[in-house]
């Protein structure tokens, strides 16, 4: 169904929560706007002037990767300063109630961590961008670390010892999607009974496979979403309102 306001949203979405016993949430960007990360896809974000560095191009020049750790840090100040917003901290408050196993994420803000969920029960399909790691040893980085070289070294990006290149742990168009995190994704899906599909547009593959493989399996799946998906038409329940409004009654005070 249709939500058309706000009111009936949360009576059935309460109503779907209180009898789910496997909540899986799966967040998209429209989760962290409101925390002052800008959707980069969109239109007019942050990517169309400060493109990410393809991978192959990351690997094949040292000045590509000068480049990409340049604007990598021209985001830092959105990223430092972003803290979980009211969907984050709902979806924390029903983790700590017990009714959500993990979570699936295309966000690679870390705020799902910092809102309270183990790291190992968010399971990021992109990678986290708040820190990094040496593509070759697997070694981790703080960005700070990195900052503070890049700049002593008159903007150039410092490698690991081992002699890798040092990128941020996120996954960059083109690199290969993380394995375990899309397998243990999968696996969520097929096993909860209620599927939340928030902030997310659903059409960057492997999104749009998620909510259709729960609901083949029988759970129940919820869209909230500012703009219509795709999927609404198999959705249980849509929901086209500002995420925080929607789920800031779940928050556990
Ligand atoms: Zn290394």
């Amino acid at each position: 169904m249709f939500a058309a306001d706000l009111q009936t949203a949360f009576s059935h979405l309460r109503g779907l929560i209180e009898d789910a016993s496997a909540i899986v949430p799966f967040t998209g960007a429209g989760i962290s706007t409101e925390c002052g990360i800008p959707d980069f896809r969109s239109p007019g974000g942050l990517w169309t002037k400060n493109q990410p560095i393809p991978f192959d191009a990351f690997m094949a020049s040292a000045a590509m990767r000068d480049e990409a750790w340049r604007r990598r840090f021209v985001m830092e100040d959105n990223f430092a300063k972003a803290r979980p917003g009211r969907g984050h901290r709902a979806l924390a408050s029903l983790y700590r109630a017990g009714k959500v196993p993990a979570l699936i994420t295309q966000n690679i803000d870390n705020l799902h961590q910092v809102s309270g969920i183990t790291p190992e029960d968010v399971v990021e399909l992109h990678g986290n961008t708040t820190y990094a790691l040496c593509l070759e040893c697997n070694h981790r980085y703080e960005l700070p670390w990195v900052r503070e070289r890049f700049a002593a070294a008159g903007e150039r990006a410092p490698d690991c010892d081992c002699g890798g290149y040092i990128k941020t742990a996120t996954v960059s168009f083109g690199q290969s999607m993380p394995a375990a995190a899309m397998q243990r994704a999968e696996q969520l899906a097929r096993n909860c009974d209620l599927f939340l599909a928030i902030g997310s547009s659903l059409v960057v593959w492997p999104a749009a496979g998620f909510p259709v493989m729960a609901k083949r399996e029988g759970a129940a799946l919820v869209i909230i979403n500012r703009e219509p998906t795709e999927f609404d038409d198999i959705a249980d329940l849509v929901v086209h309102h500002d995420i925080g409004d929607v789920l800031a009654p779940f928050i556990a005070h």
